[in-house]
């Protein structure tokens, strides 16, 4: 009999079932393996230090975002006082997992298929990897940190197969050496609506690599095609593809998490991805944090209203910077004319600031009412369109 088995070895999954074992319980974790997930591998300083990533895990660290435009103005933001981390999500997934494994988690390789409850307690059914049998897991709860699209999620949680998504798709090509479109030390995000319509592209370096990609809710749009004129666009057409792939990323965290008995979410599966951005490893990583400790939580007291406290915990912490990067998605990815405002914006030195702190640190620094208040009525100015876009 497991305390928990947790689904899914991605970030929330492997941090769930690192955290489950470190407090002594006794924890299976299951991952499908053998898929790398698409990701552009960005996470921030609160991340790599919170979680104790080793420098050798990052293939590259940048220090300048560069905001480009639909008229191709282009800001480049330097980011102060640290850098933003890249990782390769075959070698970081399989690190926190390894990880997990050490502190004490049975890991799994299977494909999880259902719950059953023949005598109300739950048991996890899995397809094993190597043998290809069904194999029953008895456990007193489940954590599905299974990713967007979570089973777990669309059959034991209200809402879980209505999470609303973007389709992000990128491409892993070989780097090029700088040149002078190109510099692998700086990311570049581009918002045009010839890219993306409803979201951004970007440009990842990743050391010998590099990620190109973009997203959309558009079903009409492209994502080959919109991914290649970006390539061309950026001076990286000839650059040799390694990988072409696509996933989608969660939009809106669900209103609830847990199914009032034995399941609670974590991470994408719980729809936990920042609006505007689409970042979701670090909030991965909480989720399967808060997920474990809302579990401990009720295997001590026995009480499943505790498993409440994993989206209580989280959204303590969180629910304030996703509303801004709700409404900031919501004002600015419209139309070219918003985007063009949008990058305009980022000239202002206090916008650059307050949103950096908020990435790197995870936190909205309240410390200059002032410049907030500038940059409140410079927001509105752009939206009502009392200013031309160029006006900085
Ligand atoms: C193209 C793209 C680019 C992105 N870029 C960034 C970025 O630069 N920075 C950032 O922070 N975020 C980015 N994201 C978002 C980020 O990748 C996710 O938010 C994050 O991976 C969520 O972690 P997770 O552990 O919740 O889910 P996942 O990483 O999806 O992990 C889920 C795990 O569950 C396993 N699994 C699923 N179903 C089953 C099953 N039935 N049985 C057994 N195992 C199963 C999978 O194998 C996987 O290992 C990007 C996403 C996409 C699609």
């Amino acid at each position: 009999m497991y305390d928990v088995v947790v689904v899914g070895g991605g970030p929330s999954g492997a941090t769930a079932a690192e955290d489950l074992a470190r407090s002594g319980h006794k924890v299976a974790m299951i991952d499908r393996d053998g898929r790398i997930k698409p990701c552009g591998g960005a996470i921030p300083p609160r991340l790599i230090a919170d979680f104790h990533i080793p420098d050798d895990q990052l293939c590259a660290r940048v220090t300048t975002a560069r905001m480009i435009s639909p008229t191709g103005r282009m800001v480049d933001i330097p980011i102060e006082n640290g850098f933003v981390g890249m990782v390769n999500r075959e070698d970081f997934d399989e690190f926190l997992r390894v990880r997990a494994a050490d502190a004490g988690a049975d890991r799994l390789t299977g494909t999880f298929l259902r719950i059953d409850r023949p005598d109300g307690t739950p048991k996890v059914i899995y397809r094993d990897k190597a043998s290809g049998e069904e194999r029953a897991l008895d456990t007193r709860l489940v954590i599905g940190a299974d990713g967007a699209r979570s089973n777990v999620a669309r059959a034991e949680v209200p809402g879980g197969d209505r999470i609303p998504y973007v389709i992000a798709y990128h491409e892993i090509i070989e780097a090029p050496e700088a040149t002078a479109t190109y510099d692998p030390g700086r990311c570049d995000v581009i918002y045009d609506g010839r890219i993306s319509p409803d979201f951004y592209g970007w440009v990842f370096p990743h050391g010998k690599s590099a990620s190109v990609g973009m997203g959309s809710m558009v079903r009409e749009v492209d994502l080959k095609q919109a991914t290649a004129d970006l390539r061309a666009a950026s001076g990286l057409a000839d650059c040799k593809t390694i990988r072409r792939e696509g996933a989608p990323i969660p939009l809106k965290p669900l209103d609830c998490w847990d199914n009032g008995r034995d399941v609670v979410l974590a991470g994408d599966a719980a729809g936990v991805v920042a609006p505007s951005s689409g970042e979701g490893i670090y909030y991965a990583m909480v989720g399967g944090q808060v997920a474990a400790a809302a579990a401990s939580a009720c295997l001590t007291t026995g009480r499943v209203r505790d498993l409440k406290l994993a989206r209580q915990l989280f959204m303590r912490e969180h629910k304030m910077v996703f509303r801004v990067l709700a409404s900031m998605q919501n004002a600015y990815y419209k139309s070219d004319d918003r985007r063009e405002r949008f990058v305009s914006l980022c000239h202002d030195v206090d916008v650059q600031r307050l949103t950096f702190e908020a990435y790197m640190n995870k936190k909205l620094v309240r410390a200059r009412p002032m410049a907030h208040l500038r940059i409140g009525l410079k927001n509105l100015a752009h939206l009502m369109r009392l200013v031309a876009p160029e006006h900085i």
